[in-house]
């Protein structure tokens, strides 16, 4: 029985003769359902059209993108740590070709990802690899694919070893989740960050929103919390969810400025 994918937005179900009757995650209002209706694909459909492109980013840094796009057209992130490697979000397809390169790299020890957007086939990449999945248990509710190789974080901070932490910034999900990598961007620190904490088109800024296709934006108090939590570090560059989406430097003051900014713009205390 296939396990069916969500063309939306790339979440794959439990293995089921027909499909899901609806994606949950596309009726949230942070998402939606395409102008065709519910559509499913598989993994062997994704195999047969798609493959993915592995890039190297800068030392011990490499993202991983499916071409042509699967919905919402994501790139993970590979952190290369000597203790193992970290996979950083997940894209739909995984095939032999990129275990196969992956491996090359040193495998995957742990995958930690940012939101239920991201969640996608998740359980294929953790038993392709052998490799638990950290999510933060606020989000819990939201995981369509329940598998033993989940395994739920509370609280703030989970540190994964070798510099790098796991953050709880919430805003667009309460499990929201960045990555801090302490020896990225040549030891200034980086954060990974998904659409978290997102960078916009003029990469100065980065942004924030509860939902971004419906555009609902986010309390000033989620905003703070954001920054709250990030304060305790240090980072110079910023990693968003896709590959264009990157903050080379200054990245903590632009998140800084940003979220100034922002809470300028939603608070009625404005000349105009
Ligand atoms: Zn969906
Ligand atoms: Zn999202």
């Amino acid at each position: 029985m296939p396990a069916y994918i969500c063309k939306t937005c790339g979440s794959q179900y439990p293995e089921s003769a027909a499909p899901p009757d609806r994606c949950p995650i596309c009726q949230d209002e942070r998402q939606y359902v395409g102008w065709k209706g519910q559509q499913w694909t598989t993994l062997e459909a994704l195999r047969a059209g798609h493959r993915n492109e592995i890039r190297a980013g800068e030392p011990d840094l490499f993202g991983i993108g499916t071409e042509p796009q699967v919905a919402i057209g994501q790139r993970a992130l590979l952190v290369r740590s000597p203790a193992g490697n970290v996979l950083w979000d997940c894209t739909p397809l995984v095939d032999g070709s990129t275990v196969e390169a992956i491996q090359e790299l040193g495998g995957i020890r742990a995958i930690a990802i940012s939101h239920p957007h991201f969640y996608s086939t998740m359980v294929e990449w953790a038993h392709a690899f052998d490799a638990p999945i950290y999510l933060h248990v606020a989000d819990r509710q939201h995981v369509v694919r329940p598998d033993p190789a989940i395994s739920f974080w509370d609280g703030e901070t989970k540190s994964l070893g070798e510099g790098i932490t796991l953050i709880n910034a919430g805003g667009h999900f309460a499990g929201g989740t960045v990555l801090h990598w302490a020896q990225g961007a040549e030891g200034r620190g980086a954060l990974l960050s998904a659409d978290i904490v997102n960078v916009v088109r003029d990469r100065r800024y980065v942004s924030f929103m509860y939902s971004y296709p419906n555009l609902i934006p986010l309390p000033a108090r989620a905003i703070r919390r954001i920054v709250a939590s990030l304060e305790p570090f240090q980072f110079e560059r910023i990693y968003g969810g896709w590959w264009d989406s990157i903050t080379p430097e200054g990245g903590k003051e632009a998140v800084g400025f940003s979220a100034e900014r922002y809470i300028r713009a939603i608070e009625d205390n404005q000349d105009s």
